[in-house]
């Protein structure tokens, strides 16, 4: 964690929260495989929450964020990959990136990868009902009710985040950038992690294309998709790290 101790987590029955700060908790799925083990990430906002990822949807999400009754949640998908998007269809306010908008509404297992959980060894370490199997596993369709693309705008009233489009992990990934104190969501983008450039959808070129920009992306804190939080020092030997492994690679090849 940048700046300071590691926030507590607090594993409750299925899920895990750790309070990060005043206005921001960190959510997890202690007991789902660390392959998809996500972060999510909620935001208290002046006039409305924000709620970037939902995690695997393997039970209900929406009753473990306190969000006033009548103040807006804003629920963000960085990516529609299994992991980001299970509890999306909980929501009301469903935004995501616009590239893969149209497949939102399908929730097919081909575009979330859904399938690579069915025989997935190990897949929970706790089972999350008595007969529940993963091959069972289904995402429900949860069409967005606003597409993001590059410049708009998430508006929380004390606070705006510029949506970035960061392609390479994934064509449609994107990121959540608050330039008044550089806050940043960053998906699956970057985070301090291993970074994963080999699905059938990544996109290498486009990944060093995304690490170059975030070399010169002024933030203050950065959450990640996945991992520990990491300030731009950290966020600059990531990108670094990764753009050296793929020159070596290019060049040799
Ligand atoms: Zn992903």
């Amino acid at each position: 964690m940048a700046g300071g101790p590691k926030p507590e987590l607090e594993i409750g029955d299925w899920f895990g929260k750790a309070k990060v700060d005043a206005a921001t908790t960190m959510l997890t799925e202690p007991f789902v495989h660390d392959f998809v083990r996500a972060n999510m990430w909620h935001l208290k906002g002046r006039d409305a929450d924000l709620l970037v990822d939902t995690g695997m949807g393997i039970r209900p999400l929406a009753p473990e964020i306190d969000t006033p009754p009548g103040k807006p949640l804003i629920v963000v998908a960085t990516h529609i990959h299994l992991d980001h998007i299970g509890s999306l269809h909980e929501f009301r306010l469903r935004m995501g990136p616009k590239m893969s908008a149209a497949q939102f509404g399908s929730m097919d297992d081909a575009v979330t990868y859904a399938y690579m959980f069915h025989n997935l060894d190990g897949a929970v370490s706790k089972l999350p009902a008595p007969d529940w199997k993963a091959i069972d596993y289904r995402i429900p369709s949860a069409p967005l009710t606003r597409a993001l693309d590059e410049g708009d705008v998430v508006d929380l009233g004390d606070r705006k985040f510029r949506v970035l489009h960061l392609p390479g992990h994934s064509p449609d990934s994107i990121g959540l950038f608050d330039e008044a104190d550089g806050l940043f969501f960053a998906g699956d983008a970057i985070y301090d992690g291993m970074l994963i450039d080999d699905l059938p959808d990544s996109d290498r070129t486009a990944y060093c294309r995304t690490m170059q920009r975030l070399l010169d992306l002024p933030i203050r804190i950065g959450h990640g998709g996945h991992g520990p939080s990491f300030d731009r020092a950290r966020m600059g030997e990531i990108a670094s790290s990764y753009l050296r492994r793929r020159e070596r690679f290019v060049s040799v090849s």
